[in-house]
C-alpha cells in the first residue's frame, strides 16, 4: 500500500494531471499580464476568459457573471459584504439570515457585519443538518436583504434543499447567496434553475490549485453593486488586481473535467463512501453523523463519511492514523489544531464528547477500494487500542 493515503478531500485535493499540464505555458513562456496591449497580454487575457467560460458552464451561468477570487473565503466575504450593502442602500433591508452550520468564512463575516449595523439571524438545523424551513419562514421578512445558506456541509456532507430555500427567499424579495464550495463539481448545479443569485466556490476542492475561487453574481439583478476590491478594471472593475492567470486556467480545466466526468465521479465516490460506512458501522459503538446514505437517502455528498466512536478521542484517533500515513480529519480543516468541538456537530445536537469522538473521511477519484479496506482495518485497530487506554 502506497503512503500517504489521502482521504481529506474536503480540505483540499491533488491537482489533476490535466491541470498541471495546462498551466505549464503560463509558468514558462506565456507570462504576460492580461491587461497588456500586445500579444503576450492578449493570450493571457484569452486564457482567463476561456477559464471563465469553463467555470460558468459547470453551473449553467453566464460567463460575465463569474468573478475570479483568491478562494471561497474571499468569495463569501465579498458576497455578504457587497450584497448586504446593496440591499441596505437600495431597499433599506439590513437583515441577513444564515445557518448555524456555515463555514467560518460565512460565520465570521456575519460577526463582522453584526458590528456594522447588520442584523443577523442564525437558523437551527435538525439532527441530520437540514436547516429548519419552518423557522426560516417565520424569520424572513421585510427587513431581510440577504440569505446565505450552504449547498452542502463541509463536515457532515448534508445537501440543503436550495430550490425550496430560493423560493422562500424570492417570495420575500431578498437575495440568495449559496456557499457551494463542497458541492461545486461534486453535484450538478444549475444556478438559473435553482434560483441562486450568488454562489461561492473554490478550485482546490476539485483538483485545481490552492488560492483560486470564484463568485457567481447575477449582475442583471444588481446593476450598480460596489466593487469589493478597488483598483484597475480587472474582473469588470468589481474585483480589481492583476489576474491570477495560472490559478484561473487551472480552475477552468478542473471545472471542465468535473463537468465531463461528473456521473463517473459520483458513482466512484458513492461506492467508496458506502463501503466505508458499511464497514465502519460494524465496529461496536460507531454512529453516523448526518444523513445515512445506506438507508437510500441521497441528500449527502457522495464523497463524505463522518462517524463517531463511543469512548474514543477523535483527535487521538486522527493523530494515530496520521502516524500510519493516513490523512483524515477529525473536524473541518479550518478547525484543525484548535481542540474545541465542531460547531457543526454541536448544531446537529451532539454533546461535546460525541463531537470530539468524530472522524471525517472525504474521498475523490484518486482513492481506491483497496485503500478503503486498509483504512478500515487501521481504524478498527486504533479504536480498540484507544478503548483499552
Ligand atoms: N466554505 C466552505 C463550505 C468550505 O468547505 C471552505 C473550505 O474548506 C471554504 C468556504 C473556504 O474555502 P477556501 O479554502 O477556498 O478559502
Amino acid at each position: 500500500m502506497e503512503h500517504p493515503i489521502y482521504m481529506d478531500c474536503a480540505s483540499t485535493t491533488k491537482p489533476a494531471p490535466e491541470v498541471v499540464k495546462a498551466i505549464q505555458p503560463y509558468l514558462t513562456t506565456e507570462y504576460g499580464n492580461p491587461s497588456s496591449l500586445y500579444e503576450f497580454g492578449f493570450s493571457a487575457k484569452s486564457a482567463v476568459e476561456h477559464a471563465r467560460e469553463q467555470c460558468a458552464s459547470l453551473i449553467n451561468a453566464d460567463p460575465e457573471n463569474i468573478i475570479f477570487t483568491s478562494g471561497a473565503t474571499e468569495s463569501d466575504n465579498q458576497a455578504l459584504v457587497t450584497l448586504s450593502e446593496y440591499m441596505d442602500k437600495h431597499y433599506n433591508k439590513s437583515g441577513i439570515i444564515t445557518s448555524q452550520i456555515e463555514h467560518p468564512a460565512i460565520l465570521n463575516t456575519c460577526k463582522y457585519l453584526e458590528n456594522h449595523h447588520r442584523i443577523i439571524s442564525y437558523l437551527l438545523v435538525d439532527k441530520y443538518g437540514f436547516v429548519n424551513l419552518e423557522q426560516f419562514e417565520n424569520t424572513i421578512g421585510g427587513l431581510t436583504g440577504v440569505v446565505s445558506i450552504m449547498l452542502a456541509n463541509n463536515e457532515c456532507g448534508t445537501i440543503e434543499p436550495i430550490e425550496e430555500i430560493a423560493k422562500i427567499v424570492h417570495d420575500n424579495h431578498a437575495i440568495l447567496h449559496v456557499d457551494a464550495t463542497q458541492g461545486y463539481g461534486n453535484i450538478p448545479i444549475d444556478v438559473k434553475a435553482m434560483g441562486i443569485d450568488a454562489l461561492s466556490s473554490s478550485s482546490h476542492k476539485i483538483n485545481g490549485l490552492l488560492g483560486t475561487g470564484l463568485l457567481y453574481l447575477d449582475k442583471s439583478k444588481f446593476s450598480d453593486i460596489e466593487p469589493f476590491i478597488h483598483g484597475g478594471a480587472q474582473e469588470r472593475g468589481y474585483r480589481c488586481g492583476t489576474e491570477n492567470v495560472i490559478g484561473d486556467v487551472a480552475f477552468g480545466v478542473a471545472s471542465e473535467l468535473r463537468q465531463k466526468h461528473m456521473q463517473e465521479i459520483i458513482a466512484h465516490n458513492t461506492q467508496l463512501r458506502d463501503y466505508l460506512f458499511t464497514e465502519l458501522l460494524k465496529i461496536d459503538g460507531c454512529h453516523i453523523n448526518g444523513v445515512n446514505p445506506l438507508d437510500g437517502d441521497n441528500r449527502r455528498l457522495s464523497n463524505n463519511v463522518n462517524v463517531r466512536f463511543d469512548g474514543v478521542d477523535g483527535y487521538r484517533l486522527q493523530a494515530l492514523l496520521a502516524e500510519s500515513g493516513i490523512c483524515v480529519s477529525n473536524a473541518s480543516a479550518c478547525h484543525s489544531g484548535v481542540k474545541s468541538p465542531s460547531h457543526v456537530l454541536k448544531a446537529l445536537g451532539l454533546s461535546d464528547d460525541e463531537a470530539n469522538s468524530s472522524l471525517r473521511l472525504t474521498v475523490d477519484s484518486n482513492n481506491t477500494l483497496a485503500e478503503c479496506e486498509y483504512v478500515v482495518k487501521m481504524i478498527k485497530y486504533y479504536v480498540s487500542v484507544l478503548r483499552l487506554q
